[in-house]
């Protein structure tokens, strides 16, 4: 077991240039053993090359990048001990099999004998591919190849395993199973950094989300605060028994409620308010001041549009500081 005192994924200030390019733009994050990260961002936002970084394959232009409070740059071959790397593309193995490429990476990493033996015998348990051990890869299907890569980046038994987009192409069912190998990882104390484009499908398996936007971490979070901190702002749905015209009117005269939209017995409204307290002395007003509340809910945000919300005012920030000042 990991020292849980000691964050298993540290970095700080990362910075990685192609040319001009700031791929990775001053990344910094902590990760506790434990955890399942999930790492999000859209095309091109600097997942894969961060993601490369903590796993060796790259060095960074700036920035320190430890594992397990290891540094990535000064003990590469420590680190590699401590990391399973499961990449975005699989490679071409084509000619072996399920059970000779298993055994071809526990070679590799040092395991002789029967502890070969047993561990190969392990990861095809524990991945479900027992029964498919003497298939050749290229007849696969994409949702076993993905649990192939996946039990080759579990081999040597890592405390650290970061998987670059694993769900990617995966069918439904595929994805409910390996979302279920990621949890078992993370109750036998792993810590996992998942990166996905597909947000609900992160916020299903990860205690916290890192979204990272042009180089740059632009919010922290479990997939509630997210949908909290985004706008600020509640949708609140209300019926009421009698005339709905009342509740609009209602709405008019408060200061902190906006009607968004006319229902067929009720409306649609936005609280500016986060706060569960204001929430309900929202519906305290509104029974006080005689309207007959048939139902009152809030209604939940959906990640994706916390998401671009979030996009949204760091663009507006980014348009107002780059306004040239006015001249008198
Ligand atoms: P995707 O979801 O498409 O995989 P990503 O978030 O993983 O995107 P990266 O692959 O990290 O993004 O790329 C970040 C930026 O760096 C992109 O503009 C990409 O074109 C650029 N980039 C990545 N690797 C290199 C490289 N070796 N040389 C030049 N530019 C690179």
């Amino acid at each position: 077991m990991p020292d849980s005192s000691i964050p298993a994924i540290e970095v700080l200030n990362l910075h990685r240039n192609f040319g001009n390019l700031k791929a990775v733009d001053g990344v910094s994050c902590k990760i506790n053993p434990g955890t399942v990260v999930g790492f999000v961002g859209a095309n091109g936002a600097g997942k894969t090359t961060t993601m490369r970084i903590l796993a060796t394959l790259d060095y960074p232009t700036r920035g320190t990048v430890k594992i397990g409070g290891i540094d990535v740059v000064q003990y590469p071959a420590k680190v590699r001990s401590k990391i399973g790397w499961m990449p975005d593309s699989f490679g071409t193995y084509s000619h072996m099999t399920v059970i000779e490429y298993l055994d071809f990476f526990a070679r590799a990493l040092g395991f002789s004998g029967q502890d070969r033996i047993d561990r190969v015998t392990d990861i095809m348990d524990f991945t479900d591919l027992d029964s498919l051990s003497n298939r050749l890869i290229n007849t696969l299907s994409k949702g076993m190849g993905q649990r192939l890569c996946l039990g080759r980046a579990l081999i040597h038994d890592p405390d650290v395993l970061i998987l670059d987009e694993p769900a990617a192409g995966l069918d439904p069912k595929a994805r409910v199973e390996l979302k279920h190998l990621i949890r078992i990882l993370a109750e036998d104390g792993k810590t996992v950094l998942i990166s996905s484009h597909i947000l609900s499908e992160l916020a299903e398996m990860c205690d916290s989300l890192l979204f990272i936007n042009k180089g740059k971490i632009i919010h922290e979070g479990s997939a509630e605060s997210l949908k909290r901190d985004g706008s600020g702002t509640t949708i609140i749905r209300v019926e009421i028994h009698g005339n709905k015209e009342k509740i609009a009117e209602w709405a008019q005269m408060s200061p902190i409620v906006k009607l968004k939209e006319t229902l067929k017995n009720g409306v649609r409204l936005e609280v500016e308010s986060v706060e569960p307290e204001v929430i309900a002395s929202v519906l305290g007003r509104m029974i006080k001041d005689g309207l007959s509340v048939v139902e009152f809910h809030r209604e939940e945000r959906k990640l994706e549009d916390a998401f671009i919300d979030i996009l949204g005012e760091i663009e507006a920030q980014e348009a107002k500081a780059a306004k040239p000042p006015k001249l008198n």
